[in-house]
Parts: C-alpha cells; sequence; structure tokens
C-alpha cells in the first residue's frame, strides 16, 4: 500500500505531500512534533475531504486533522505512519448575510480573514484570542476556543449555529442549521465541537455575527486584594448594563513583567500592587457609554474598591492597554515557561493561588510565577518558568502541584486550551468515571475503529 500515490490518486499530485515535504514546512508555525507524518493531504473541497478519510478508514490509515496549529496542548501531534490532514486549501467564506446575521465559512478560513470581511456590514464575529492570524475558524471550533471576551459573547460553542462534519468513514453530515433556535432533536454539532479532530472532520461552518460596537472604554485598575477584584467584577457588570466586554485580572508580578524592559511596554499605573485589573466596555452610544464607564469608575474608587486606574482617552490607549495584557510572550525571557490553563470557581482562587505559590517554592525550589486570566470566566492562565536544564525533572512535579488541588474545588484542568496529549494524565481530575465511560462510549459509536486523531483527549 503507498500511502502517498494513492492519495494523490484521488486528489491530485501537487495536493499531498510526502514525508520529507511535510517536515521541511518546520519554520514557522509548524511545530517539530508535528512533522513525522506519512503525508500531508491538503483537500479542496468537503467531497475530497471525505474520499481522503474513506481511504484512510478502509486502509486503516490513522488521520490527524490539522489547522493552524496555534493550539498549546499538543492536539495536532502526528506519528510517522499517520496522515495529516491540513484544511489550508479550504480558505473560502461562502456567504455573509447581514440580515440573518450568519456567515457560512469553510474551515480553513482564518479567525481573523473573518473578523474583516464582517466589518463592512458593521457586524463582528465575537471570537477574539491572540493567534487570530493564523488559527482557523475549523479549529476554533474543533477545540471550543475562548479567548478574551467570553464574558459577554461566549465560547465558540455559542457562535456556531451549524456544522459539515465527515464522519470516521467517510460520510457527510451537513448540518448547516442557519436558526439560532432549533430543538429538532439532538443539537448533533455540539458533539463535534471541543472534540479535538477526535469524533469527525469539521468542513464547513455557520457562525452567528453580532452588531459591531461603535464604542469602547477601558481602564487599567490597581487594586489591594482578590476580594476587591471579585467584587470590582460585580460592580462593573452591575453598573455597565449588559456592555461589560473583557475582565481580564493580573496578579502583581505579571504586570511587573510586561511593563518592564525587555518588555516594551510601559506602566499605566503604579507597578506595586499585588493586583491588577484590565477592564472593558463595548457600546453603541458615544456620550452615554463613556459617562456611564466614568461613573462605575467613580464609585468603584469612591467606596474603596480600586486603588488606582488609568482610564483610556483614545483607541491607541485602549490598543496599548491590551498590548500589555496579551505580552505573554514575555515569559519566554531567560528560562522555559510551562503554561496552563485552569478554571475554578472565583471564590476558590485567592486560596488555591496562595497555596500554589507556597508548594512550588518547597517543592520544586526556585522558579518564576505568573498569574493572569480572565477572570470573569473563571479561568486563570498560570505560568511557571523554570531553568531549561531542570525543565524536564520539573515539568511532571509543577502539573501535580497545579492540577491536583483543583478536585477539591471541582476546578478543571482546562478551561479552554482542550486536553491533546498533554493534559491527558490529569483528565480524571476534572471528569468522573462514568464521563469518561460516556465519552468512549460516543468515540466508539462515531469512530469505531479509531482512525480520528488517535491517542488524543483519553
Ligand atoms: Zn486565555
Amino acid at each position: 500500500m503507498d500511502i502517498i500515490k494513492s492519495l494523490r490518486s484521488l486528489i491530485g499530485e501537487t495536493a499531498v505531500l510526502d514525508a520529507v515535504d511535510t517536515a521541511s514546512r518546520s519554520a514557522g508555525v509548524w511545530r517539530p512534533d508535528n512533522l513525522r507524518a506519512a503525508a500531508l493531504a491538503r483537500p479542496a473541497s468537503t467531497d475530497e475531504v471525505a474520499q481522503v478519510v474513506q481511504w484512510c478508514h478502509k486502509n486503516q490509515v490513522k488521520l490527524v486533522t490539522a489547522g493552524g496549529l496555534t493550539g498549546l496542548v499538543h492536539g495536532a501531534d502526528a506519528e510517522p505512519d499517520q496522515v495529516i490532514l491540513s484544511l489550508e486549501r479550504m480558505r473560502t467564506i461562502e456567504e455573509i448575510n447581514p440580515q440573518q446575521r450568519t456567515a457560512t465559512v469553510q474551515a480553513g478560513v482564518t479567525l481573523q480573514a473573518l473578523q474583516e470581511a464582517v466589518e463592512e456590514y458593521h457586524l463582528m464575529f465575537p471570537l477574539d484570542l491572540g493567534a487570530r492570524g493564523t488559527a482557523t475558524l475549523g479549529g476554533n471550533a474543533a477545540t471550543n476556543a475562548g479567548g478574551n471576551r467570553v464574558i459577554r459573547y461566549g465560547m465558540m460553542r455559542d457562535m456556531v449555529l451549524g456544522l459539515e462534519v465527515v464522519m470516521a468513514d467517510g460520510t457527510i453530515v451537513s448540518s448547516l442549521n442557519h436558526l439560532i433556535k432549533n430543538n429538532a432533536g439532538y443539537d448533533l454539532k455540539q458533539a463535534f465541537i471541543g472534540s479535538e479532530g477526535t469524533l469527525g472532520i469539521i468542513t464547513r461552518l455557520v457562525l452567528r455575527l453580532r452588531e459591531q460596537p461603535v464604542t469602547r472604554n477601558m481602564a487599567f485598575v490597581g487594586l489591594d486584594n482578590f476580594e476587591h477584584v471579585a467584587d470590582f467584577l460585580r460592580h462593573m457588570d452591575r453598573s455597565l448594563g449588559g456592555t461589560l466586554s473583557a475582565f481580564e485580572a493580573m496578579w502583581g508580578e505579571f504586570y511587573g513583567l510586561v511593563t518592564t524592559p525587555p518588555a516594551k511596554g510601559s506602566p499605566p499605573i503604579a507597578q506595586d500592587y499585588p493586583f491588577y485589573v484590565l477592564v472593558e466596555s463595548q457600546g453603541a452610544d458615544r456620550e452615554l457609554d463613556t459617562q456611564r464607564f466614568n461613573n462605575a469608575m467613580e464609585t468603584a474608587y469612591e467606596s474603596g474598591l480600586i486603588v488606582d486606574a488609568a482610564i483610556s482617552q483614545s483607541e491607541s490607549d485602549c490598543h496599548h492597554f491590551w498590548e500589555l495584557r496579551d505580552d505573554v510572550e514575555q515569559t519566554m525571557h531567560g528560562g522555559i515557561p510551562v503554561i496552563f490553563d485552569i478554571s475554578l470557581p472565583i471564590a476558590a482562587m485567592d486560596e488555591y493561588t496562595a497555596t500554589l505559590r507556597q508548594t512550588l517554592g518547597q517543592v520544586i525550589g526556585d522558579h518564576k510565577l505568573w498569574i493572569f486570566g480572565h477572570l470573569g470566566d473563571g479561568n486563570l492562565h498560570v505560568i511557571v518558568q523554570v531553568q531549561a536544564d531542570d525543565y524536564l525533572r520539573l515539568r511532571p512535579l509543577i502539573e501535580q502541584q497545579v492540577y491536583a488541588p483543583l478536585a477539591a474545588f471541582q476546578g478543571s484542568v482546562s478551561a479552554e486550551h482542550g486536553i491533546g496529549l498533554e493534559k491527558k494524565p490529569y483528565l480524571h481530575i476534572s471528569r468522573s468515571e462514568t464521563e469518561l465511560a460516556l465519552m468512549r462510549t460516543l468515540k466508539h459509536a462515531l469512530d469505531p475503529t479509531g482512525i480520528l486523531n488517535p491517542g488524543k483527549i483519553f
């Protein structure tokens, strides 16, 4: 059986890369561990995807679907005998319907391309994350991406109205629903959203668009203690009449990191508070929105909830504030970062982080710890930086310290990044035996011979 020859006969000579050409893509976003595949297939249509999958199914060749490869949990790693299926040639925005406020896209369209395409209709696609230029909408759906505006619009799951999926045997299930309400039986798309390519291959999507906000008000805020951070969230949400669009918390060390050289950003407020919050409101009324935002900030200050704040005066201020929050790359200087994405109740965060700080010091000794995240969603990113020489030895110890205490708080080992290969050993912390058994039942029903993204999640 010649994989390359067979696949080329199905979808064309140039549409299939051999192992060497696949490996030569190492520059750029492709990580080395993704390059060990037998072939990389680049189908140009759903029918071609189906043909590739059908062939792989018949010949028991395992398939890993690749989107933008910006995931952080090794969810798209392949093995040398497997085929990578890349949807990079399926990049057409097929329809934007301003009245229904939907977009129909092929799965390889990047998040940013859709965001830009809907602007001229005064619409927005509200999912937003740092990798927007590379991440694909199919990948966003397969991993149920989150990002910065979940507090207002929900996760990817909440923005998908319909999907077209190629099943493990090559059957095409077209469920391209355009309706917001459709309770006609099981909501099939939800089984595939967040399934990390293990249940089917998403080829097309119908996405829900929203009205483009016209105003933006932001503040960078300093706070004394965590209780005030939690209270400030409720205060702003209550005061802003539904226009709160982001509430990002940063522990003091992270703020220091992104506002001190070599970082390019300058600090909008002093660097000695234990907690910082980036709060954003998006609305539609140029005068009232700013007034309401400033009033909410003022009452927070007067009641002692916040101790310091820089309020945006322009779009460029807003841009600068977001740049600070997004400058996660700074954690790569001077060591290797171990990156976590966890969820837990807001009420448990202070105790959890204080305990983590203590136990990490005891267990791994010298390290750096940065904590920040989408507080409004109960989602923290914890980054522990260690020296390169210690990385392999310390990584499992760090994982243990970060994940084990989550069970007591009914927290999650993955808030928005998924499980992939990286978090497989820890899935049981957040899911019960019966939940895991039901997941396996579903996997077995939809992919009985296990050819789709084998070994991922569980
Ligand atoms: Zn995040």
